[in-house]
């Protein structure tokens, strides 16, 4: 059984990115990120400030917003506009979920889609679904990249992602779908679900429920990713699988933390150097 070393691979894309940024900055310019943080979710004040510190391995400048709980949706589109327009901003990235006062998609869709590194936008979204895209999902991927630094063929394979949001679940199928795997969602009102997930050769869990995917639900020998990130009662970061009894059955499986997690902030990375110099030209 492989441990897939998401922490490994993802190390080993941002020194790739460190080295094309130097070659950028002899060309006078320094990818920056702009990252607006709204509240006072203590979750998202962890990734923001993970986010910081990718971007200073990286050798990027970030530009972090912290505004206030009551911060209305007009202030919010403000910032978002100014940025759009600010030159040293190559790449935003609005943390979610914000305040229930903000609509969540009116401040997505007015990010600029040449800055939109999260590629939530739906002209990016319309990018990804056609197979010609700038900028990548990051969580999905991040998965493809971990299959493909170590050596798994997606190609004929049956994939089977267990969620359809739009950051996970469906771009995960439709990048699947465009490396030729053969791919069936899942989501809540899937029937027998286990039956699905047992013609598995690469099962991919996004579901947001801890020990939600167990042995009987895996066909010996599959591949398994584990997107979720949750926590149990004693608070501690677990995913979607079953790790210890999945393990045993299949060919290669995701650790929670250390897999999916460091390659979803890797790409972001790399989707923030991509717009850096689309922005150059
Ligand atoms: P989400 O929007 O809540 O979507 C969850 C999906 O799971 C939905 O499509 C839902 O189906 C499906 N689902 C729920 N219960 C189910 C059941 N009993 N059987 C089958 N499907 C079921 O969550 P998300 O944003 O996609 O995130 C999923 C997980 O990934 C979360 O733990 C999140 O924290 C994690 N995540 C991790 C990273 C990372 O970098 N590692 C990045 C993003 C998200 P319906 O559509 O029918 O409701």
């Amino acid at each position: 059984m492989i441990k897939l070393d998401g922490k490994a691979v993802a190390a080993k894309c941002k020194e790739d990115i460190r080295a094309r940024v130097e070659a950028l900055k002899e060309q006078g310019c320094k990818p920056g990120l702009a990252v607006i943080l709204v509240g006072d979710n203590p979750a998202s004040r962890v990734y923001v400030s993970n986010k910081e510190k990718d971007c200073a391995e990286c050798g990027f400048a970030s530009y972090e917003y912290a505004l206030p709980e009551e911060t209305t949706e007009e202030e919010l589109l403000a910032l978002v506009d100014q940025l759009n327009r600010d030159d040293t901003v190559n790449g935003i990235l609005v943390q979610l979920p914000l305040p229930k006062q903000i609509c969540e998609q009116t401040i997505l869709h007015a990010i600029s889609p040449a800055k939109d590194v999260d590629a939530f936008h739906p002209e990016n979204v319309g990018h990804i679904m056609i197979g010609d895209f700038s900028f990548l999902p990051c969580t999905p991927a991040g998965v493809i990249e971990m299959l493909d630094a170590s050596g798994i063929e997606i190609a004929g394979k049956h994939c089977v992602v267990i969620g359809r949001s739009n950051i996970v679940g469906k771009p995960m199928a439709m990048l699947l779908l465009h490396r030729s795997g053969t791919v069936t969602i899942c989501h809540s009102k899937t029937k027998d679900l286990a039956a699905q997930t047992r013609q598995a050769d690469i099962l991919v869990a996004a579901v947001g429920k801890a020990g939600f995917v167990t042995a009987d639900m895996v066909k010996e020998g599959a591949v398994v990713i584990d997107v979720g990130m949750n926590r149990n009662a004693e608070g501690k970061l677990c995913g979607d699988v079953c790790y210890d009894e999945v393990a045993k059955k299949a060919s290669a499986i995701t650790p929670v933390p250390g897999g999916v997690g460091p390659m979803t902030r890797a790409i972001l990375m790399r989707n923030t150097l991509t717009a850096a110099k689309m922005q150059l030209k």
